[in-house]
């Protein structure tokens, strides 16, 4: 298999980062990675992703630690993680998923300040799963046409899907 280098992984990597927060920011710019704004809960493709359908989920507010979520909260991340998953599913077909967190910069964190999973669908044969998260690798769908396969499906997601 031949490996292909993700040219804006490394743009992000050698980058400035921005002051602003990400997510933060994904709530006030109609952006087009923002694939889900529900009541507690946003879901944005990955501008940088570690492998094509790489989806980020977080509380809406700035919080950086679980402590800090209220159950509510917990309850709609959670299940937004569960129908992001389906999406994924549904839409790309992978074999299986990388999910969760990345706490502190040594674990990878981009964005400490504000909490998020990672949702990384894997298919057979794509690349080594314990690298997954610490190098780059091939992306074989452009962003954009990602996000329109998926976008129709997270429209149809409730404001709050916990209730
Ligand atoms: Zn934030």
């Amino acid at each position: 298999m031949k490996t292909m280098w993700a040219p804006w992984r490394m743009e992000y990597i050698l980058s400035d980062k921005p002051d602003a927060c990400v997510f933060c920011q994904a709530l006030d710019v109609s952006d087009n990675l923002t694939l889900y704004k529900g009541s507690t809960t946003l879901v944005v493709m990955n501008k940088f992703p570690y492998i094509n359908g790489h989806l980020l989920v977080a509380p809406c507010r700035h919080i950086a630690a679980l402590k800090h979520i209220s159950k509510d909260e917990m309850g709609d991340l959670l299940l937004t993680v569960e129908k992001s998953i389906d999406i994924l599913k549904e839409v790309m077909r992978p074999d299986g998923f990388n999910v969760g967190l990345n706490l502190g910069r040594v674990a990878g964190a981009g964005v400490e300040e504000h909490l998020h999973f990672h949702i990384v669908p894997r298919w057979f044969g794509d690349v080594n799963a314990l690298t997954v998260f610490a190098d780059v690798r091939v992306i074989p769908e452009h962003i954009r046409a990602t996000y329109q396969n998926l976008k129709p499906n997270f429209e149809q997601l409730p404001p709050t899907i916990s209730k």
